[in-house]
């Protein structure tokens, strides 16, 4: 099991074949992962539920947006905050992707 520090808590990163339907994380939910804020996990499944194998740039685009939502929680956001608004973790991944590939440099 792979483990994430995140402003100094520890995260787990689990990567089962695909996500349960028992998931307590997953009711109501049509995501293809998750990060349990409370028991510090972040699960990045292999396969869709439908048994589709994610590629490997899905799921780096799964775990960067899981990793987004622990940042804005670790930082103080409760999850009825902006830290549990898709959108704005979608935003934060899409300007830290475009900053990675552009680079820094270009971007000030
Ligand atoms: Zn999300």
């Amino acid at each position: 099991m792979k483990k994430i520090m995140i402003l100094h808590k520890v995260y787990s990163i689990i990567e089962p074949d695909r996500l349960l339907d028992s998931d307590p994380d997953m009711n109501d939910s049509n995501a293809d992962a998750y990060c349990d804020l409370i028991t510090k996990v972040i699960c990045i499944p292999r396969r869709s539920e439908e048994g589709v194998l994610h590629s490997e740039a899905y799921r780096q685009e799964l775990l960067e947006h899981e990793i987004i939502h622990a940042l804005l929680y670790e930082s103080g956001n409760t999850p009825e905050q902006p830290g549990g608004s898709e959108e704005l973790v979608e935003l934060i991944r899409f300007i830290s992707s475009y900053i990675r590939v552009t680079g820094v440099s270009e971007c000030l």
